[in-house]
């Protein structure tokens, strides 16, 4: 049988603890491990590195970083959220005094909260994401691999210099941006909501190209079609919105057009942003895809025959269907590859 060069995981980036209201991210990465390691049971078992904030720098604002770096010291508990303000320009007179103060001017909305764990999280995930890049990039270009960094919390939404939609740092273009350094880099982003903070980092970089298939709104100000790139790096974003409710008949063509666009750009190597939330019982329903649909998903992108490091976005602990379709995806995957 025809076996990629690396099938590897990185162990333990995320915080057990780790939780923001109502969402209990752990569990839903645990879930993503097991289907993983039941695909690919001799998978290559990365230890994460501690690095002291440095791989998040490489996408993220020094300000930034240092804030959630200070976050991830404090003590649990001592922080009261929620926060009820959202720092609208406009609102600002005097520069903030506090962690709450600074908390405000550092997410865009209130469901964000840097607890400590959270933002130990976001520090070990963002390591990840770069060290399993560089784990992927030592490859074989003849026999392309699969790293799973299973991050939480999950990245898509993040900008440079801010967070919000409960991602902190932002984990695939982190990961993008290690791979960058050695070739051209596609980023497919198959979470049900708009991958807004990847685009923002590589909006003008022509060497990385963005595609993201999402229920049209969310976050309202970003996410649809026309945005295709800025001056620098024109038709190097890629949007496929979708109408609320849509499922996988009106899904699959919006896919087969970001894999040809993926094709036609001729990667290196390619970042999936992976999120179960497009799953008919998540995500408000917002779309409504089977379990076995993830299955085609992991099927044909692993046709694509591209060394992949996959990031853990959007999937909610609660669910079977969040077991269920990672199972799918994986071996949908494997099926794929043979
Ligand atoms: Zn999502």
């Amino acid at each position: 049988m025809n076996t990629p060069s690396v099938v590897a995981e990185m162990t333990s980036p995320y915080v057990e603890n780790q939780e923001f209201p109502g969402i209990v991210y752990p569990t839903s990465v645990t879930a993503t491990l097991e289907a993983f390691r039941r695909s690919f049971p001799d998978a290559e078992r990365l230890a994460p590195e501690e690095d002291g904030g440095a791989a998040a720098l490489t996408v993220h604002s020094p300000e930034y970083v240092d804030f959630v770096k200070e976050g991830s010291g404090r003590q649990e508990g001592s922080t009261k959220f929620p926060l009820n303000v959202i720092a609208v320009p406009a609102l600002k007179v005097s520069e903030p005094r506090t962690f709450v103060g600074r908390h405000i001017q550092y997410f865009f909305d209130e469901i964000t909260q840097a607890t400590p764990s959270v933002c130990q999280g976001a520090l070990h995930s963002a390591a990840a994401a770069q060290q399993g890049a560089r784990r992927l990039a030592r490859a074989d270009r003849s026999s392309p691999g699969l790293v799973l960094v299973p991050s939480r919390p999950p990245g898509h939404h993040a900008l440079p210099t801010v967070g919000g939609g409960l991602c902190v740092f932002a984990n695939a273009a982190i990961a993008a941006r290690e791979l960058s350094r050695s070739g051209r880099v596609a980023v497919l982003d198959i979470d049900q909501d708009h991958g807004n903070g990847t685009q923002a980092v590589f909006y003008d970089d022509p060497s990385v190209l963005t595609v993201s298939i999402h229920a049209e709104g969310w976050p309202h100000v970003a996410g649809f079609a026309e945005e295709t790139g800025g001056p620098g790096a024109p038709g190097g974003n890629l949007n496929l919105p979708l109408p609320t409710g849509s499922g996988f008949d009106a899904y699959l063509p919006a896919f087969e057009t970001a894999l040809e666009a993926i094709t036609r750009f001729e990667p290196d190597h390619l970042v999936l942003a992976l999120g179960y939330d497009a799953h008919r019982e998540q995500g408000f329903g917002l779309l409504r895809l089977d379990v076995a649909d993830f299955g085609v998903l992991g099927r044909r992108i692993a046709g694509l025959r591209l060394p992949t490091l996959v990031t853990t976005e959007g999937c909610y602990g609660y669910y079977d269907s969040t077991a269920e379709a990672a199972d799918a995806f994986f071996a949908g995957w494997a099926e794929g590859w043979r």
